[in-house]
């Protein structure tokens, strides 16, 4: 293949940036010599004489004892790097035993069969997760020294079950946590806990296990580690393995109107690519970030090509089996199959072979989701891998400032194991396991001594705390959501539990006529049932999507830190919000275009969580007083914030709310909340007093940047807008971020 199969193609307006990133050569590291021969014997059969250098680092620092986390990029042999230490350590001492990690079963399923390739003498591995057969658990906690599971297992499954698990615990001497960065916000604030618990029951069976993780690119490799197991580990973050050259192309769908901000559809470009790709006989893999998205992809793209060669595209979905991922895999490598269509569900870290190129179609949101996609172009040879934006400001924002995307490391995991909606429930879990004293702040950490007075059911003895309750309070506390109250959402055509919704979310995300995508699949809210915290959902077909009006009310409750920063009073704190859904829009997703308004009657929520607010002074506003330019310069400074947090904190614009207002009652004057969606805070209100100067610097560049003339959905305009983007100026906006960081 020559580069020029596609650079042709690689022109016009719509080509926002190209750069070519180099290959690079490997550096390698000797076999280690203390390795045992039952492994050295694996790899050789494997046709691996040598390691790359950061393998070999990994397996020095946990051969001495320590916590280690792995973070190098995509398809770099990280695997292998924790593999070595606990494969040498169970083929050395036929008690000792290891747990791995994973947050879906099909990861834990393509570790397993890996496992089984290496075929390391001694080493016995076995999933045990919720498709597991009672018969089989049984034989698997006596027979196995490696188990993989997940959190969710670990979480209701195992810890509370531990006096079956005596054994394993006893002789626990190694917890692989892989795919660690997708343990970030809600969830990995309950996994930290899980994980805590864990090294808590190790402890009391006599067991100090090490810790060793894997992760994607992350600004906060060391900090993650901490976050989730609450102990120091050593990173290796020096990636040695080699690479091919690539080229990664920033695609802009051409502006159709400059004063709107209006743009050709992403889809109808992906689409054009994909059919040129493959048109040119190259192996492509495009990723959208819904099934429906995929789906048009697939067919305006097979429409664009001849017979032939449309009947060798094909939609990929989540939920096959591994044999018919292998189906397409095969098909893929024998050059029976060209062009594959998918949701985001093959991200994390799936194999379907080498491909020359890779067209992601809209920020998945992290950039570390995005080098997954695109490390999946040109493992062999020269490979591309192209980016198409939505108009989403982030996207737009990346079309502008490629380096943001392609060089800076600012992206940081963020989680609070100590939220107390989440810590809660997990000290409940542990006195149920076994009394809580005060020795067990090493591993529990001191809040959840702190927190043991609060939790009902929670009854002070001798012994320490004790659960006092009847059932399993693990079996109450979802992984996924800071209440216990959040309402299921339940398919009424199958009956399956599709995910929840947590209780101050549910009113926006799934009321009556509400669209609702879950794993890329959309859904129509038929029922929202107060009563028994269910929305009834069916499969949808549709054309349009939804967005909900609301009312919202924020009180500080106490602010935590409070610094002069970019001239102004910037504060920290924990607030009250007060949210009422009172309607909301059908919108077309072709256009955006509002089809219908629907008034709805649902009660007020109020849930606390932490916040970032600020107070501009008075010569930052001058000119910006009078009312509505006031509301609608804070309005649009707040829209614009919010859309580029994102870039600093691993989390999705939907984790966060915001309010701005031309006069608060606590602070008498005009403020901008920024605050955690989720009660109680996971960390990303706080990640933005930290960055704060980064972070407007960031967002008044987006405003400075964009093209439209009066404010657009690329940089003033949120689509989760409770206001429905009424009230926002984006000049006044720039005026105040630039006063601001004139200060
Ligand atoms: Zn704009
Ligand atoms: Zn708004």
């Amino acid at each position: 293949m020559t580069v020029t199969t596609w650079d042709e193609l690689l022109v016009g307006e719509e080509l926002a940036y190209l750069t070519t990133e180099p290959a690079r050569e490997p550096r390698t590291a000797a076999v280690p010599d203390d390795l045992r021969p039952e492994l050295r014997e694996a790899l050789a059969r494997r046709g691996i004489d040598a390691l790359y250098a950061h393998q070999a680092e990994s397996y020095a620092a946990a051969r001495s004892g320590r916590n280690v986390i792995v973070t190098t990029g995509t398809a770099s042999g990280k695997t292998l790097a924790f593999n070595l230490p606990v494969l040498d350590a169970l083929a050395a001492d036929r008690h000792a035993r290891a747990l791995y990690l994973y947050p879906t079963k099909a990861l834990a399923q393509d570790q397993a069969r890996s496992l089984g390739e290496l075929g390391v003498a001694g080493v016995r591995a076995a999933i045990y997760d919720g498709d597991t057969p009672t018969e089989r658990r049984r034989q698997i906690r006596g027979w196995a020294n490696l188990v993989l599971t997940n959190p969710d297992m670990l979480h209701i499954g195992v810890l509370p079950r531990h006096d079956l698990w005596g054994d394993f615990l006893h002789n626990l001497r190694f917890v692989v946590v892989d795919e660690a960065h997708v343990y970030r916000g809600v969830f990995g604030s309950h996994v930290a806990n899980v994980l805590r618990r864990l090294r808590r029951l190790a402890r009391i069976y006599g067991a100090e296990p090490q810790f060793l993780l894997a992760s994607a690119t992350i600004a906060n490799a060391d900090g993650l580690a901490r976050a989730l197991t609450g102990e120091e580990a050593t990173v290796v973050e020096d990636d040695a393995a080699p690479r091919a050259e690539r080229t990664v192309a920033l695609w802009n769908p051409p502006l159709l109107d400059a004063e709107l901000g209006l743009r050709a559809s992403a889809l109808g470009e992906a689409s054009r690519l994909l059919a040129a790709l493959t048109g040119r006989g190259l192996r492509t893999i495009c990723f959208a970030k819904s099934r429906k998205s995929a789906e048009l992809i697939h067919r305006f793209a097979s429409d664009r090509l001849d017979a032939a060669t449309a009947a060798r595209l094909a939609p990929y979905r989540a939920g096959y089996t591994p044999q018919q991922r292998r189906e397409i895999e095969r098909r893929l490598v024998e050059g029976d199959l060209l062009g594959v269509t998918s949701t985001d569900a093959l991200e994390l870290g799936i194999d379907i072979g080498d491909l020359d190129c890779a067209i992601s179609v809209g920020f998945p949101g992290t950039v570390a989701s995005l080098r997954q996609q695109w490390g999946r172009a040109g493992r062999r040879g020269h490979g591309l891998a192209i980016l198409v934006a939505s108009e989403d400001a982030l996207d737009q924002y990346f079309m502008r400032e490629p380096p943001a995307l392609l060089e800076r490391r600012v992206e940081a995991a963020i989680l609070d194991h100590a939220n107390p909606r989440v810590l809660d429930g997990h000290v409940a879990a542990a006195a149920f396991e076994a009394p809580v004293d005060e020795g067990d702040a090493e591993t529990l950490g001191a809040e959840a001594l702190e927190r043991a007075p609060h939790v009902p059911e929670l009854r002070h003895t001798p012994r320490g705390w004790v659960w006092a309750g009847k059932d399993a309070p693990a079996a109450r506390v979802p992984l996924r959501s800071t209440s216990p109250d959040a309402f299921l959402v339940v398919d009424a055509s199958t009956g399956d539990v599709l995910g929840l919704a947590e209780r101050e979310r549910a009113y926006s995300t799934v009321h009556e006529g509400a669209v609702y995508l879950h794993l890329g699949r959309q859904y129509l809210v038929r029922e929202l049932d107060l009563g028994t915290r269910r929305a009834l959902v069916e499969p949808f077909d549709g054309n349009w999507y939804t967005q909900a009006k609301k009312e919202t009310e924020t009180a500080i409750e106490e602010p935590l830190r409070v610094e002069r920063r970019l001239g102004l009073e910037l504060s920290f704190g924990r607030v009250s919000v007060t949210e009422q859904v009172v309607a909301y829009q059908k919108k077309a997703v072709a256009d955006g275009s509002t089809l219908d308004t629907v008034a709805l009657d649902l009660p007020p929520t109020t849930f606390d969580t932490e916040a970032v607010w600020f107070v501009p002074r008075p010569h930052q506003l001058e000119g910006l007083e009078a009312m509505p330019l006031l509301l609608s310069s804070l309005h649009a400074a707040e829209h614009s914030l919010i859309a580029l947090l994102p870039l600093w904190a691993m989390c999705d614009r939907w984790d966060i709310g915001g309010l701005s207002t031309n006069l608060h009652l606590d602070t008498g004057a005009p403020t901008v909340f920024v605050y955690d969606g989720h009660a109680g805070g996971v960390g990303i209100a706080e990640r933005g007093f930290v960055q704060f100067e980064g972070w407007v610097a960031d967002t008044a560049r987006l405003l400075e940047g964009c093209p439209c003339e009066r404010g657009c959905p690329s940089c003033v305009q949120s689509p989760k807008c409770g206001n429905l983007n009424e009230f926002l100026d984006k000049a006044g906006a720039l005026t105040l971020l630039r006063r601001m960081l004139a200060a």
